[in-house]
């Protein structure tokens, strides 16, 4: 029996994507299917589905810190998820909300652009995140396009993957994670960085590769694990065999990219992707 004082919660703050693949439903799915209960802020609204984004909306910064607050106001959260804030104005919310430590474990997925390459914020927004949330974060975890757009340095190889994650860490953020699922090659090759020692995972890449809300279920699953009291390696590590695990078992729903399941027990989905 699970008792009430020993659940672990986390508040996914980004935006909506009404087909279920990534944004805060994704995180939803991930932090429950941890066992950890999912809280969501939304700071945008988008329009799409497996084909792609059509068209957002941004909510005021207002009405996200209006919706944050009514959480901690009730309760205590364990941990925190960003992924699209939208604009600056709520960058500068989440700031203001780890800044005053009113929550740990604190873990921003800079979502920049959607797959189809699509901005999902003003570029104005990226430096108040460098500048102003990241020195008050626990861990970032850019893929390789968003650490290029953060830092400015084209990542070819595993020198570039060291070189962005050092001007990452810069900024004042505990932890860097640098994703390298996009990289040429075989191995997906993921760097995590806290200032001293470089810590590689590297695993045979998975040849699947239109499957939507990965860097939200990886960021969704560290932050579960964290919270559960797990070592920042093994979170990370556990988050990555998690998501490939999703990966593998996605399938086409709709008529573009292919969605992760988590409302099914492994063996329940059969191999053919197609519905
Ligand atoms: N959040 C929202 C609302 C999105 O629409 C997207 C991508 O389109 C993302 C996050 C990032 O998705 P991914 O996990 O694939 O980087």
């Amino acid at each position: 029996m699970v008792n009430a004082v020993d659940i672990k919660k986390v508040i996914a703050i980004g935006g909506s994507d009404p087909s279920g693949g990534a944004g805060i439903q994704a995180d939803i799915k991930t932090l429950e299917e941890l066992g950890v209960y999912a809280y969501t802020a939304l700071a945008a609204v988008t329009v799409q589905n497996s084909k792609g984004v059509k068209s957002y909306d941004v909510l005021s910064a207002k009405f996200l810190r209006d919706q944050i607050e009514a959480i901690l106001d009730d309760t205590k959260v364990h941990g925190v998820k960003t992924g699209m804030l939208g604009s600056s104005e709520n960058v500068m919310e989440i700031a203001y909300l780890v800044s005053g430590q009113m929550i740990e474990n604190s873990i921003i997925d800079p979502v920049i652009k959607a797959n189809d390459g699509k901005m999902l914020v003003p570029e104005a927004s990226i430096t108040v995140l460098k500048k102003r949330l990241l020195p008050y974060c626990f861990m970032i975890t850019p893929n390789i396009n968003e650490a290029e757009w953060l830092t400015g340095i084209n990542i070819r190889n595993v020198d570039d993957f060291v070189g962005a994650a050092k001007a990452l860490k810069e900024t004042g953020v505990e932890w860097v994670l640098v994703k390298g699922g996009h990289l040429e090659g075989g191995k997906a090759i993921d760097l995590l960085f806290d200032g001293k020692n470089e810590y590689y995972f590297e695993t045979d890449k998975i040849p699947i590769k239109n499957v939507r809300g990965t860097g939200c279920m990886m960021a969704s699953a560290i932050c579960a694990f964290l919270t559960q009291g797990m070592q920042v390696y093994d979170a990370v590590g556990k988050a990555k065999t998690y998501v490939a695990n999703k990966i593998k078992k996605a399938v086409l729903l709709g008529k573009g990219s292919l969605q992760a399941i988590h409302s099914f027990n492994e063996g329940e989905l059969s191999e053919d992707r197609t519905d």
